[in-house]
């Protein structure tokens, strides 16, 4: 029988509200490419689109059930991509407002298998910030963001509000993933590639790349920054990255940071697995970071969430590596209840 709860920590919802909005920008026809690429696709209206929004919306017993048949103990819930992101400031922030209000309200009615992470909108940090003290007051655990919004990422000075409060409130991002922004979007357009198999993870790679370059962590080393996909390819090339920042050091082409690129990435980030599902991916992850910086999620409806649970059981790891992925590193990270029933134990 297990003893460690499956603890999955990249899941996401939507709200009707967010779904309308959308659909009226999409009709209205006057949005970003990339995004317009998302909006034939995942956002459309295919059946297995309609399937994907249908599941998103559903934060009650149908989504239980869903966590049931993947062996699913526990859910940390979080906004969809690019959800508030795409529309002007004052509807994000309304729109946000709403769906943290309908997150906690759910996460209320079972405490014992969810909570959740808060949505803000980035084009008014102030009121981000200002949402993140109601988030932390209504029991959110942390925040995400979907990487940049209208091509502005997140290290640029107008954003310091929002690293303030996630500082002085103990919240960590979850930097997700979204098409690539408008400045560096074109070649991704052809072929898919502006999608989750390759274009998602290099602008959400570039996201924290930025963040850790621009010297926001000397900022704020409070601040702790989760990222999907097994890290975006970051792990990868963590070891070049040092490399090749140190050359641009030494040649005077870019100002010292107070540790190495790599340090950072230690000390403030820690990666989900979110449907990577391969030994030697999650074999590199152990070994660049250390077990005790690696979390599961499932990428709940947009991947196959048993697919993800059956590879970390069968994966070669120790039985204290796998319950430390499975369950205690999310429950450190994002303070989420030490215990909770396990699903099919006892039976
Ligand atoms: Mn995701």
């Amino acid at each position: 029988m297990r003893s460690y709860r499956r603890i999955a920590t990249e899941e996401a919802f939507t709200t009707q509200s967010i779904i309308d909005e959308t659909d009226k920008l999409i009709a209205a026809g006057d949005i970003e490419p990339g995004f317009a690429k998302i909006a034939g696709s995942i956002l459309g209206d295919s059946p297995g689109a309609r399937d994907v929004k249908r599941r998103l919306l559903d934060l009650g017993e149908g989504r239980i059930a869903q966590m049931d048949a993947d062996g699913i103990d526990f859910a940390l819930i979080s906004i969809n991509s690019p959800a508030v992101q795409v529309f002007e400031a004052s509807r994000a922030v309304g729109l946000a407002t709403e769906a943290n209000d309908i997150l906690a309200e759910a996460i209320k009615g079972r405490p014992d298998r969810f909570a959740g992470l808060a949505a803000v909108a980035p084009q008014d940090p102030a009121a981000a910030a200002r949402e993140l003290e109601r988030a932390k007051g209504m029991g959110l655990k942390g925040f995400l963001i979907n990487s940049s919004t209208a091509g502005e990422y997140l290290d640029l000075p107008k954003f310091a509000p929002i690293f303030e409060a996630a500082e002085a409130l103990n919240m960590p991002l979850y930097l997700h993933p979204r098409e690539p922004g408008p400045t560096m979007v074109t070649p991704f357009l052809d072929y898919g590639l502006y999608f989750a198999g390759w274009g998602f993870a290099a602008e959400c790679g570039l996201s924290a790349m930025r963040l850790i370059m621009s010297g926001l962590f000397d900022r704020y080393p409070g601040v702790r920054v989760a990222l999907g996909h097994m890290g975006e390819g970051i792990p990868f090339w963590l070891q070049r990255i040092d490399n090749r920042y140190g050359l641009q050091v030494k040649i005077g082409a870019v100002d010292p940071l107070a540790k190495a690129p790599s340090a950072y990435f230690l000390d403030n980030f820690q990666i989900t697995t979110s449907g990577v599902m391969t030994d030697a991916a999650l074999r590199l992850a152990i070994d660049v970071l250390g077990v005790d910086r690696i979390q599961f999620a499932g990428d709940y409806p947009f991947e196959d969430v048993k697919a993800g649970v059956d590879f970390l059981e069968g994966t070669p790891i120790s039985a204290e590596h796998r319950s430390a992925i499975f369950e205690t590193n999310a429950v450190a990270f994002w303070d989420l209840p030490a215990t909770g029933p396990i699903i099919g134990a006892g039976q």
